[in-house]
């Protein structure tokens, strides 16, 4: 019987896979030149982290998580974003005392969601992701969104639009969610199920609803804005201004507001405007969430962070018809003659890698022509033919394929020659 791939889930093959390499070579080399370090956290975590941490009026926690209880009767769940497990572990392990502050972290690992699945949405995603813990400084909001758009920009993405907004304090938060309840509250009927519940847990979240996003009362709900207190306003106002001298250009969306029901102060998402990137055009999403790592049972810590799925990364360079330079290529293909000269390229073979020479060989037992047509496929620089006569004297022929060149070497010299 023919067993499939899980709805939702994709093999990633080579030469695929290369593109993938490609990303993530470069998210750790700038965070390396940002100051952020790698940390990795289970794949699994207790559910209620996920329901305190993201918040129990999330898509995620409501209806996207993959709960399971293990042989212990615990309940678990597939982590389905990154930063609450970052924040644990941050607090678990009393980062925050740390002489070097804020932490700045970042990871990279694949996430777990039980949507319905469509282009750009799956069941398991790798998400890149940093978070900069222990800092109320606006600059550092500008720094982690600038990293975002760098590692957009270093790969080739141009049509990209940040998108920014204040969710304020709590106390800015108090007085809007007070003024959404009384906008919402009368026709609150017409609005779908998970809005009604919105309307009592989390009435920000009915902003971002799929389903009632066209509802007229949408379009005059009170705006955070208006609501913002001074201090957040001026906040606000810094971030912006920091963001104005990074180069980085923005639009202010005071409908913007992100899953996490912890997030204050700044939220900010990445789109590709890309001409058939299609109906999702979030790259990435991030935010302030100062109250997290006291809900998680550490002390008040500001933090904020942005993730990112490598899936709609790559899906953006498709749209806009980046190539990345991706070409398979190896330094030497060995091709032997007669079974002494095959015997004897284990060893050579060995030899050249241990000098740090790409190098393959044939192990089909294939003639000289399709080793040569091997070699080919292979984008091999240089093909060195050892036939037994070739043994005898100790030498072998080294073809240099972009010129066509041959010359005889020594044998014992070849991994040398490449140096
Ligand atoms: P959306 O509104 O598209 O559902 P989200 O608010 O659920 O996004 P976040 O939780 O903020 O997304 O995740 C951050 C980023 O992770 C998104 O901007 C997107 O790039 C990516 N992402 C989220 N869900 C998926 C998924 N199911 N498949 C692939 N990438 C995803
Ligand atoms: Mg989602």
């Amino acid at each position: 019987m023919a067993i499939h791939i899980p709805r939702g889930t994709q093999d990633i093959m080579p030469p695929e896979v290369e593109t993938w390499h490609l990303i993530e070579e470069a998210a750790r080399k700038l965070c390396s030149l940002y100051q952020y370090q790698e940390i990795r956290t289970p794949i699994f975590e207790h559910t209620e982290l996920f329901s305190r941490g993201v918040g129990d009026s999330t898509d995620i926690v409501e209806k996207e998580m993959y709960n399971f209880t293990d042989r212990g009767g615990r309940n678990m769940t597939l982590r389905p974003e990154g930063t609450a497990a970052v924040v644990r572990s941050f607090v678990e392990n009393k980062m925050y005392g740390n002489p070097d502050q804020p932490v700045k972290l970042y990871y990279m690992g694949p996430m777990f969601r039980y949507e319905r699945p469509q282009a750009g949405r799956y069941r398991q995603f790798v998400q890149f992701g940093i978070e900069a813990l222990g800092s109320n400084d606006p600059a550092i909001d500008a720094e982690v969104i600038s990293l975002a758009m760098a590692l957009y920009r270093e790969l080739g993405l141009k049509k990209l639009k940040l998108v920014l907004n204040s969710l304020g304090d709590t106390e800015s938060r108090k007085a809007h969610r007070e003024a959404l309840v009384s906008h919402f509250q009368p026709r609150i009927g017409e609005f779908c199920e998970d809005c009604q519940k919105r309307l009592e847990k989390n009435p920000l979240r009915i902003l971002d609803c799929k389903k009632d996003s066209g509802h007229e009362l949408m379009e005059t709900a009170p705006s955070i804005v208006d609501y913002l207190n001074d201090s957040s306003r001026a906040y606000f106002e810094k971030v912006q201004e920091y963001l104005k001298k990074l180069e980085i250009p923005f639009e202010v969306d005071p409908n913007l507001v992100r899953g996490l029901d912890y997030y204050n102060h700044t939220a900010f998402e990445i789109m590709s405007e890309a001409e058939g990137f299609g109906a999702i055009t979030t790259l990435c999403g991030g935010g302030r969430y100062n109250g997290l790592a006291e809900e998680l049972g550490g002390p008040e810590t500001p933090g904020i962070g942005f993730a990112l799925s490598i899936e709609r990364f790559i899906a953006a360079l498709k749209a806009e018809k980046v190539e990345l330079p991706v070409e398979r290529k190896i330094d030497c293909y060995l091709v032997s003659l007669g079974d002494r000269a095959k015997d004897y390229t284990v060893g050579l073979l060995q030899e050249l890698r241990n000098e740090g020479i790409s190098a393959e060989r044939d192990y089909l037992g294939r003639k000289l022509k399709a080793q040569f047509k091997a070699a080919d496929r292979l984008g091999a620089r240089f093909v060195a033919v050892l036939g037994d006569d070739e043994l005898e004297k100790g030498v072998i022929n080294l073809k240099n394929m972009e010129t066509g060149e041959q010359t005889e070497v020594e044998l014992a010299s070849l991994a040398k020659q490449f140096r």
